[in-house]
């Protein structure tokens, strides 16, 4: 009687295995252990926060399904997470004493044992495993990076913190921006100058999106004490987009384990996130509690001038003159970002060479115009995916899942919907790219939207917001 929750997590593995493959089965329903069952809820032992995360991205209909089966339709499934204590030590391995030999997690394997453990991008194969790539860019470096109002504070606070990693009040350095105001250039600018001033000093550059993959692999490889060893040994760790990590629970949470342990040894952090970090949501409070330790500082779009000093910066490298009248042109009429006016620029001299013109004030014109309206009415489906998934902080593969979350779901539909009013793709193409789905799915995706649109004044809000990234 009392064992009634392993009566019940049997029959239902019984289901489970007739409806998984034997490889998934094993991997992911075996090790589960029935702990309790109170009224309807089952108690289910899951070994880490990734087995949690994996069977509620991959396996919750099966198990809820099959739960319903055994336990009615009230029934409920509630995790218990084992901390392996085995990843516990991780907090006592001083940097110092191994220095010269540490464990490479996530590692390229030196020549001499090929055979074992994943790739590491990071690791110089054949050299001492601590000389890491940088990941950084040497043409993102401050002598380019031209100084306005607009960046002062992050720009001087950055060359501190690479004059003096960790020895600056700045520790973590938080940058914040809108996209393409210089966020990226900036934090390659500090590595590159930290790199250069203090030679043994480790340095990385990270994408946090990087970060999120390789903790997904060394998690499925069970190789999570190296990763963070490895992320340990760092003195100049540097974390490009951290708003990606939005709703990515288990990467925030070793992030916070790797940040704490870096912070408390004195090693320099830099941040970088395109939301101002109290707008951050889906981000863990203790951990934006910690981003409050440092410093944020902001990038805002630069005055006129700034913006004919970095035009004049972009044109020295290609060699290209324009006359000011065209520079002058430039600057007045593109105010969004930094990026867009990198990218006219870019045309413009593309045009020209072809056309073997100089470049006018009436070519330009058109060109910004044809520029900006590319980016409005010519829409392709990927784009919308992209700011639609950015809007549900979700990455553009999820869409692709077999999943019922909400989340997910509502995001295909939004996607589906905006496409067939923005782009001309056909509904099989839609159908396509929007997680390979057939075009009835897309037709039944545009009606519920449509119909939520007339009925959900909340929900209307929220595809206002979403339409207005779409069409700036
Ligand atoms: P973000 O990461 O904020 O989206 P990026 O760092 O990628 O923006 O910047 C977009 C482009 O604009 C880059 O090519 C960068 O070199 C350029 N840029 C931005 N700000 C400046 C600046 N102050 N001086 C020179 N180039 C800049
Ligand atoms: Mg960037």
């Amino acid at each position: 009687m009392g064992d009634r929750h392993v009566e019940i997590w049997d029959k239902c593995l019984s289901v489970i295995k007739d409806n998984t493959e034997p490889q998934s089965f094993a991997t992911w329903f075996k090790p589960i252990v029935p702990l309790s069952l109170n009224n309807n809820v089952l108690t289910i032992q899951v070994p880490s926060q990734f087995y949690y995360e994996w069977l509620e991205d991959k396996y919750i209909d099966l198990l809820k399904m099959t739960l319903k089966r055994f336990l009615g339709p009230e029934a409920k499934l509630n995790y218990s997470i084992v901390m392996d204590s085995s990843e516990r030590p991780y907090t006592m391995l001083m940097p110092g004493s191994n220095r010269n030999n540490p464990k490479n997690p996530i590692g390229r394997p030196a020549p001499e044992k090929l055979s074992e453990g994943p790739i590491n991008p990071f690791v110089i194969p054949g050299l001492q495993k601590r000389q890491i790539e940088s990941q950084l860019n040497e043409s993102y470096t401050f002598d380019n990076f031209i100084e306005g109002e607009c960046n002062r504070v992050a720009r001087q606070c950055g060359l501190e913190v690479a004059r003096k990693p960790g020895g600056t009040a700045y520790n973590p350095l938080l940058i914040y921006s809108g996209t393409g105001l210089g966020k990226t250039h900036l934090c390659h600018a500090i590595g590159l100058e930290a790199k250069r001033l203090h030679p043994d000093l480790t340095v990385l550059y990270v994408q946090a999106e990087q970060l999120y993959n390789q903790y997904f692999t060394a998690t499925k490889n069970n190789n999570r004490v190296d990763f963070i060893h490895f992320y340990q040994m760092i003195d100049v760790l540097i974390i490009d987009d951290i708003q990606f990590l939005a709703g990515k629970t288990g990467t925030q949470e070793v992030f916070f384990q790797i940040f704490n342990y870096l912070h408390q040894n004195n090693k320099q952090i830099v941040i970088t996130s395109d939301k101002f970090p109290s707008d951050l949501q889906n981000i863990e409070s203790r951990l934006l509690s910690r981003f409050k330790w440092g410093l944020t500082a902001d990038l805002q779009i630069p005055d006129v001038e700034t913006r004919i000093s970095i035009i004049k910066e972009k044109l020295t490298k290609t060699g290209i003159k324009l006359s000011d009248e065209v520079i002058q042109y430039l600057a007045h009429n593109l105010r969004a970002s930094v990026r867009e006016l990198e990218g006219v620029i870019i045309s413009l001299i593309a045009q020209s060479s072809i056309n073997k013109k100089d470049i006018t004030i009436e070519m330009t014109q058109q060109i910004i115009e044809r520029f900006v309206r590319n980016s409005v009415k010519e829409l392709s489906v990927e784009y919308i995916i992209n700011i639609v998934c950015d809007y549900f902080k979700i990455s553009a593969d999820h869409l692709a899942l077999n999943t019922r979350k909400h989340q997910v779901v509502q995001a295909r539909q939004i996607a589906m919907y905006l496409s067939k009013k923005y782009s001309n793709a056909s509904l099989t193409a839609i159908g396509e790219q929007c997680g390979k789905k057939d075009h009835a799915t897309v037709h039944h995706a545009c009606k519920t939207v449509k119909d939520r649109l007339e009925t959900d004044k909340q929900f209307k809000a929220m595809m206002a917001e979403i339409e207005k990234k779409i069409v700036l």
